[in-house]
């Protein structure tokens, strides 16, 4: 698929209910950053309200190719603002990142802590977000929630959708799954020497069915009419810190593989410890995280062990490229 299109899907905007046929869906690719294609899907049908998942995601491609990130990410995110506006659909929910904190000096972080990204594509993020802020002060008929993820694993359950990343992983999960159906020898540790439990970096593993239901819940409080919402931020977390070699540990035990591991210097950038405070969400959104590693583990095994080459083939799999949300 092109890394520039943005795929819509339609939910029954007549009803602006899903009601769980097939029947229901229209998916159209569209190039988010071409302004007309997107004002004529507009111009096709009345939507109720956005979720805007179409961006780039690498950090360290965005290093490299900043301006590749700025055009996707804000050039792509302005256009569908200006459609959106012009067509009258005034609530988002906006894929944000936990990226936008940069390495925080301390966790549980919460939203009011300082956002201070470290690279291109956590600017991306908290441009698009400033952007939010900037529209919906300019305009209160916007409704605008912006879900700061940490980090999503897992797939779906029934091991048909799953994460597939081109080229080189640049996640600590993609890259485990990888080792454990054998496409690559073994993962390297980036830095045993952290202040942590183990040595190993700490994060907050989310599993992606969570995730979507942040999505659901946001989606809920945008359509609350006795909630005036505004543009607010929400982490999509757990709340809880795990290290690399947890998270090894227990794809170990799912998989039933052994994980080979060698130990790497700390990549540049790399923050020690960072997990979300999630007690706004708790509150405000009614959401809460139910999975755990074993969980998220479980899961993200049940999709490689099926699909080992993920959508693709051994020979489809040889080619580089960017990863897309
Ligand atoms: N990590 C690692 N080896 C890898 C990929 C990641 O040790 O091949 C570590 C990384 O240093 C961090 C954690 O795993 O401590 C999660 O990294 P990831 O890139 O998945 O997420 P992010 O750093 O963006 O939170």
């Amino acid at each position: 698929m092109s890394l520039t299109h943005m795929d819509i899907l339609v939910i029954n905007s007549s009803t602006g209910t899903y009601n769980g046929t097939l029947k229901t869906y229209l998916l159209l690719q569209v190039d988010i950053r071409d302004e007309d294609a997107l004002d004529a899907v507009f111009a096709s049908t009345r939507f109720d309200a956005v979720i805007h998942f179409a961006g780039l995601k690498a950090v360290g491609e965005s290093v490299q190719k900043p301006l590749f990130y700025y055009d996707h990410n804000i050039a792509g995110t302005i256009n569908l603002l200006k459609v959106m506006a012009a067509h009258e659909c005034k609530k988002l929910v906006f894929s944000s990142s936990a990226a936008v904190y940069g390495s925080p000096k301390n966790s549980p972080c919460t939203e009011e802590f300082p956002l201070l990204p470290h690279n291109p594509y956590g600017r991306t993020k908290l441009m698009a977000e400033e952007i939010c802020r900037d529209i919906y002060r300019s305009d209160s008929e916007w409704r605008i929630i912006l879900l700061r993820y940490f980090n999503p694993v897992g797939a779906h359950p029934s091991g048909y959708l799953g994460e597939d990343p081109r080229g080189v992983p640049n996640n600590l999960m993609p890259y485990v799954q990888q080792v454990a159906v054998g496409r690559r020898p073994s993962v390297t540790i980036f830095g045993n020497n952290y202040a942590t439990k183990d040595g190993t970096g700490v994060r907050d593993y989310i599993h992606v069915l969570d995730l979507a239901e942040g999505h659901i819940a946001a989606l809920r409080k945008l359509f609350d009419s006795s909630s005036n919402i505004g543009c607010e931020p929400y982490n999509l977390g757990t709340g809880k810190g795990t290290s690399v070699l947890e998270i090894v540990n227990a794809f170990e035990k799912a998989s039933g593989k052994k994980i080979p591991l060698v130990i790497g210097q700390r990549r540049p950038g790399d923050a020690e410890i960072l997990f979300a405070g999630t007690g706004k969400a708790e509150r405000e959104l009614n959401w809460k995280a139910k999975y755990g590693i074993t969980e998220m583990c479980r899961d993200q095994w049940n999709w490689a062990s099926k699909n080992p080459y993920g959508y693709g083939s051994p020979d489809s799999t040889k080619q580089n490229g960017s990863n897309s949300h």
